[in-house]
């Protein structure tokens, strides 16, 4: 005998996973749980906004964490490294592009448990929320944003239509993700120690205690040189980039560095 179909939304609580659900919802396509897993790294206005939807759909909103916290992982755990070079040192730290290490064990290894659990008894439809003009999609899944043709704009307006603005998140970030992702663009991390300072000092705090630095080419020390030799350059009328400024700014890094 067949096994009862679930349907599941996979809901990250940004622009387009809210959009996609928000449409399923009025179009009545079906819909049995809506899971938002929580990395603990969310902006608290993310936060906010998924308490709003809840309230706004009258329906439960499954949330889903892992039993390590992030600050655990990244300081404290102590994995088998395969890598020599690595042992001894303790905790995951920054991700990077080809380790995502928490976005595997954060989010994929928790829904996952989720979902085995739940497949014993039921067909599992899950539904993802990647918009039409951004398309990375897995055969096994079903993504609505695409079948619509809703733009990643079109998802933001959809949203904002019916009373969602996180608070301004998206006036200022292009995509929301964690807050420490070092994988959000240069420009991301700049608006980033403008408008959130205080969790740009969390930044430089978690940079300063873990052993790998946070990009590949700059530690959160030198991003904040950078950044306010930037400002200071703007406050004078002068460009932030070009020869001039590039080599200025090597100096600086350097001076920091101890380099002659
Ligand atoms: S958004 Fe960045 S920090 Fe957050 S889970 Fe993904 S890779 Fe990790």
């Amino acid at each position: 005998m067949s096994k009862p179909k679930l349907h599941i939304v996979s809901l990250s609580g940004g622009k387009d996973s809210t959009a996609m659900l928000l449409r399923m919802l009025e179009e009545g396509m079906p819909v049995d749980i809506i899971l938002f897993c929580d990395t603990g790294l969310e902006f608290d206005a993310m936060y906010r906004h998924i308490d709003k939807l809840e309230k706004y759909i009258d329906r439960p909103i499954t949330r889903l964490k892992g039993k390590d916290s992030f600050e655990y992982l990244f300081f404290e755990h102590e994995p088998k490294r395969r890598n020599p070079e690595l042992q001894g040192r303790k905790g995951f730290s920054w991700a990077g592009p080809r380790n995502r290490w928490c976005t595997a064990t954060l989010k994929t290894r928790v829904i996952n448990h989720y979902l085995r659990g739940l497949s014993k008894d039921y067909e599992i439809e899950q539904y993802i929320g990647i918009a039409a003009d951004e398309p990375q999609r897995v055969h096994e899944f079903n993504y609505p944003l695409i079948d619509w043709g809703m733009t990643e704009n079109d998802c933001l307006q959809y949203c904002k239509e019916r009373g969602f603005d996180w608070e301004g998140l998206y006036d200022i970030f292009h995509r929301v993700s964690c807050w420490c992702c070092p994988l959000q663009s240069f420009d991301e991390l700049r608006k980033l120690r403008t408008h959130f300072p205080e969790l740009w000092e969390k930044l430089r705090y978690m940079d300063k205690h873990t052993w790998r630095k946070f990009l590949k080419n700059y530690s959160a020390e030198e991003l904040e040189i950078r950044f306010s030799f930037e400002e200071e350059r703007t406050a004078q009328g002068l460009p932030i980039k070009g020869k001039e400024f590039f080599s200025e700014l090597r100096k600086r890094l350097d001076d920091f560095n101890g380099k002659e």
